[in-house]
């Protein structure tokens, strides 16, 4: 294949763009994971996590990709039979619930039309109904990639407090954790499951599990068979910064990196910084007149935004002529969406112009895949990313 100039753009919603500042980090040589260096790097990525996860609670680490950690979550907590119930607001929600079942759990699955996220007046109903307590966990998926959907999980929390009732309560945060709002403690969130590879800007390849203490206590008592993920090791060896059997350490290396650039521009800003690129993207997408698959606004998600294609017009078939003509990745439509979406990947390590380059690809591909659209959605865009670097340039001269 001929050398193409330039950086390849990744924009699916996760594996994400690298910074550089990762990359070197991980470029060097592996130390030895039970000496002392490793030790003070341990302590220094658990607390940056817990910053992440705005929380107090400790966080395992897995190496494995956020399945795993989904699995983690389930059998840590859970005996076989429990009942579980979950939101199938997409592909990921999906599989998490397939995962259940096979696993042995009883899962009940409230499904919805894949546009829309968990419906907190659905949950307090659900959990309302079940007068013996006998749904042991409530698992949800905070930002659903597969749709750009994000559930308000603090609004859940919310319902699973009215309804009185003491299920676990598991969140899937792979594609929201350091892009869009968590707090794991505030929303009293059980377990949250996170991934390396989508805001945290990392290869994949490492996964968490954030511990509560209700879950930590429903771990002593499950009895779903666990050994590679049980937590109680991992959290005994974590206290003093390592691990029970050899950690992944050189991508170690750019997690401990990656937070350090997390906490240098800000938590609050990471947040800003992404929901200004979804609002500049959605503005391109309505003026070029596509539909965005997410139905409710106030669910609209900041981490990807997926994109309907008119009907007739294989959205697959115009990926495959944005990466030839700009060598620019979107995301595919998954599941019951294949062929009939794409998704824009504007999270982790990303700038205006970054966006402004994707919309630019996104907008030509259109054109060339012959998909009927209107011009002048970059300039939407564009128009409304200067407009923010105004104002905070306002803020500045203010301060
Ligand atoms: C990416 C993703 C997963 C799957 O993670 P893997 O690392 O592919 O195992 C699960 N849930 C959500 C919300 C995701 O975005």
């Amino acid at each position: 294949m001929a050398y193409r100039s330039g950086r390849h753009f990744l924009q699916i919603p996760g594996p994400t763009n690298l910074p550089d500042r990762v990359l070197r980090a991980m470029n060097m040589p592996t130390i030895d994971h039970r000496g002392p260096e490793f030790g003070r790097m341990g302590l220094e990525i658990f607390e940056g996590l817990r910053e992440m996860l705005q929380t107090r609670q400790p966080v395992v680490i897995y190496p494995a990709s956020g399945t795993g950690a989904w699995e983690a979550a389930l059998v840590n907590t859970l005996s076989p039979g429990d009942r579980v119930l979950m939101f199938e607001t997409g592909q990921f929600a999906a599989l998490w619930s397939k995962m259940a079942t096979r696993l042995g759990l009883q899962v009940e699955v409230v499904a919805t039309d894949w546009r829309r996220g968990v419906d907190p007046a659905m949950v307090e109903a659900k959990l309302k109904e079940d007068h013996t307590h006998a749904i042991r966990a409530l698992c949800v998926v905070h930002n659903e990639t597969s749709t750009g959907v994000t559930s308000r999980i603090g609004a859940v929390r919310a319902a699973i407090d009215a309804a009185g009732h003491p299920a676990l309560f598991m969140v899937d945060t792979i594609s929201s954790l350091a892009c869009i709002d968590y707090r794991h403690d505030e929303w009293g969130v059980d377990v949250t499951i996170a991934g390396s590879q989508k805001g945290l800007m990392l290869p994949p390849g490492l996964s968490f599990n954030c511990v509560g203490e209700k879950a930590l206590a429903a771990s002593k008592s499950a009895k779903l068979p666990k050994s590679y993920w049980a937590w109680e090791e991992m959290l005994a060896a974590n206290k003093s910064g390592f691990f029970p059997y050899t950690p992944a350490t050189n991508l170690l290396y750019g997690l401990r990196e990656a937070l350090r650039m997390l906490r240098e521009e800000g938590l609050q800003d990471v947040f800003a910084r992404h929901a200004r690129h979804a609002e500049a993207t959605r503005r391109a997408v309505r003026a070029w007149g596509l539909e965005i698959v997410c139905a409710v606004p106030t669910e609209y998600s900041n981490s990807l935004t997926a994109v309907m294609t008119p009907q007739g017009h294989d959205a697959d078939a115009l990926r495959r002529i944005i990466l030839d003509a700009y060598d620019m990745s979107l995301g595919t439509g998954l599941g019951r969406l294949a062929g009939k979406i794409f998704r824009i990947g504007h999270l982790g390590d990303f700038n205006d112009l970054a966006l402004a380059g994707t919309l630019a690809g996104v907008e030509m591909g259109l054109t060339l895949a012959n998909v009927p659209h209107e011009k002048g959605g970059v300039q939407a865009a564009m128009e409304y990313l200067a407009g923010c670097a105004e104002m905070k340039a306002g803020e500045r001269r203010a301060a």
